[in-house]
């Protein structure tokens, strides 16, 4: 598993505390956002610039603001994957929580999803649209954003299987959609590597609402006998040798 470390501890050049560098964009944009709360571990200062915001266009406008001040930025999603350092962020974390990323669509065998969308809303809504496929991923924390940058997954299966099309904000800031043969998932990485995953519509198959709530039950059973859950839980930490060799396997058997 890697875990990604979001904090740089130097000043970002153009980052002069005394002038805003996100002056038209304050409805949504905080100074000195605390991050622990926002993620698993509940550790790590602050980010100097915390933006919220509520559409693609305030994406863009932002993305495209903070790259002409010179302020690097990241992409928060369920904060479940990422450790931030004590020194804080000195630039823009930029978390899409809104109402405009966490919309789920379900449409025939697909289902469309915001990134912002815990992947437990996803799987559950699935299972009971009676929708096979994504129950795989019972158990694993975070949003569809995190779940496709990293491809998550377990023993059971990963996400990238189920993606129909992704659609991202390219490194112009405009959006596009990625189709499945252009994408590709490999152990826990994928090539969503835009500065912003926006959606993903999900391919799965018909099947017998209970059947499929009856895997999720045993998934998470399974989950649970495996790993312990909770805050105190930091789920996989070492990295994977090969897409085949686990290293949690490695370790049992040590
Ligand atoms: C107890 C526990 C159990 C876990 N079990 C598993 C498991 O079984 N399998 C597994 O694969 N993982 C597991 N994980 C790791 C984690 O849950 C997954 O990696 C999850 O997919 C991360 O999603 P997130 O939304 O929390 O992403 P974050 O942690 O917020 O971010 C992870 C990375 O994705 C980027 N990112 C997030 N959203 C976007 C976006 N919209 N656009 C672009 N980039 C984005 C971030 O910048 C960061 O680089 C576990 C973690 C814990 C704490």
């Amino acid at each position: 598993m890697r875990r990604f470390v979001i904090g740089n501890v130097r000043s970002p050049v153009g980052v002069g505390r005394l002038q805003h560098p996100f002056q038209e964009f304050r409805e949504f944009v905080a100074e000195d956002q605390p991050l622990a709360p926002l993620t698993w571990f509940r550790l790590g200062g602050p980010a100097a610039y915390f933006a919220k915001p509520r559409t693609v266009d305030d994406l863009r406008g932002l993305l495209r603001r903070a790259v002409e001040a010179e302020v690097p930025f990241k992409l928060l999603g369920g904060g479940t994957n990422v450790l931030v350092r004590d020194e804080g962020v000195a630039g823009l974390v930029v978390h899409m929580e809104s109402p405009f990323f966490s919309d789920v669509k379900i449409e025939g065998e697909r289902i469309l999803a915001g990134a912002a969308v815990p992947l437990t809303a996803l799987i559950s809504q699935a299972a009971r649209a009676g929708l096979a496929g994504l129950e795989v991923l019972t158990g694993i924390p975070g949003t569809v954003g995190g779940a496709l940058r990293g491809n998550a997954g377990s023993r059971q299966g990963a996400i990238g299987p189920f993606v129909g099309r992704a659609t991202v904000l390219d490194a112009s800031y405009e959006v596009q959609v990625r189709e499945r043969d252009d994408l590709s998932f490999v152990g826990r990485e994928s090539n969503l590597d835009e500065p912003v995953i926006l959606s993903a519509e999900f391919e799965l198959s018909a099947e017998d609402p209970e059947a499929v709530v009856r895997r999720m039950r045993r998934i998470w059973i399974v989950k649970k006998e495996n790993q312990p859950y909770g805050h105190q839980s930091a789920g996989c930490v070492f990295k994977n040798p090969s897409p085949d060799v686990s290293a949690g396997t490695l370790i049992d058997q040590a």
